[in-house]
């Protein structure tokens, strides 16, 4: 348990970094057709360099870490630094987040460097529309990835599904279904607008109106998953073994339970996702900066936690994209 705290009293233990700004797909929600502009490789973060950010939160009371990006898989040696986290020894989790594609030949090192479970997206489950959305990926590939975390023993194995009216709303029984028939724990969000994309922006379905189609296949009963305080509610179908798990960041915000920070992957601390505040950790890592002085700016990140963001309110997001900021 962590003594640290923000100025809303929300004990802050878990850090999201985002290790890479590339991508292997371009989902059409979360990336422009024709890409982003890339950091070059000398913004990037080294693994030494967010090793010693770890070491500085952890020793402020981080316990908790996930690897994300862009795709976390792409960047080359990633259990390297799986490996290096897992060397300090008050960080008690470590997960990514992923697409999937890679995993299947990554799967069995990151389990062997330390890491402890994988959330995988995915938003459909037909190949032709799998290409659709993510503009250039192939299903096989994530499925075999979902495959190889659970022969990894990387539990519990997530499926995040955003999913988009008139996109991939139709596929949300066939979902729901599989936490019965292959015991699948599948998270379904809501579409949070992005600058991506205008377009898709607008498909939002509420976690209420996912809820009433999936309740239609039979009664949902809570079921809890996870110990810490995620953003997700969980749920079970009759005689399901995996779970259902609904995430609302547009229709009923989590901000006031939300425990996280995010390390952008060219070195910027962000206390929230949707609010473009940051403080520097790259340069006073790279001009010598002793580990108390990364602290202090650590602990000055989490005092300017904002309360909460503002979707709701229909005020749209502008800024970095989800994919260099670790979404
Ligand atoms: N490449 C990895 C992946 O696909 O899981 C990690 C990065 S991706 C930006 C992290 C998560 O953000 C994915 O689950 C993705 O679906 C989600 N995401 C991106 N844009 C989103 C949006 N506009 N609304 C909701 N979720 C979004």
């Amino acid at each position: 348990m962590t003594g640290l705290s923000d100025s809303f009293q929300r004990p802050i233990n878990y850090l999201r970094i985002s290790v890479t700004d590339r991508c292997n797909l371009r989902c059409v929600y979360c990336m422009p057709e024709t890409g982003v502009e890339l950091m070059s490789h000398y913004d990037i973060l080294s693994y030494e360099e967010i090793y010693t950010v770890v070491k500085a939160a952890a020793e402020l009371g981080i316990n908790k870490v996930r690897l994300t990006g862009g795709e976390p898989l792409v960047r080359a040696g990633i259990a390297d630094l799986v490996s290096l986290i897992d060397s300090i020894e008050t960080i008690d989790d470590i997960a990514m987040t992923t697409n999937g594609i890679l995993l299947a030949r990554h799967a069995a090192e990151l389990k062997d460097a330390g890491l402890c479970r994988v959330n995988i997206s995915l938003d459909t489950l037909k190949p032709e529309r799998f290409r659709q959305i993510t503009r250039c990926g192939t299903l096989k590939d994530t499925l075999e990835g979902i495959e190889a975390a659970q022969g990894a023993g990387l539990a519990p194995v997530k499926i995040n599904m955003v999913v988009m009216a008139g996109i991939n709303d139709d596929e949300i029984p066939d979902f729901a279904r599989k936490t019965v028939t292959d015991g699948w724990n599948v998270r379904f969000i809501e579409l949070m607008p992005s600058s991506a994309n205008e377009q898709v922006s607008s498909k939002l379905v509420s976690v209420s109106d996912m809820k009433k189609r999936i309740e239609t296949m039979g009664k949902l009963e809570p079921s809890n998953i996870e110990a810490g305080n995620g953003p997700a509610k969980y749920f079970r179908l009759p005689g399901a073994k995996g779970t259902v798990g609904f995430i609302s960041p547009v229709t009923e915000h989590f901000c006031f339970q939300c425990n996280r920070l995010r390390l952008t992957a060219d070195g910027k601390l962000r206390p929230c996702l949707l609010n473009n505040d940051e403080v520097d950790l790259k340069e006073p890592l790279r001009s010598g900066a002793p580990i108390e002085e990364l602290k202090k700016l650590i602990a000055r990140a989490i005092a300017g936690k904002p309360k909460g963001h503002h979707l709701a309110e229909g005020t749209g997001r502008k800024g970095r994209p989800f994919s260099q900021v670790g979404g």
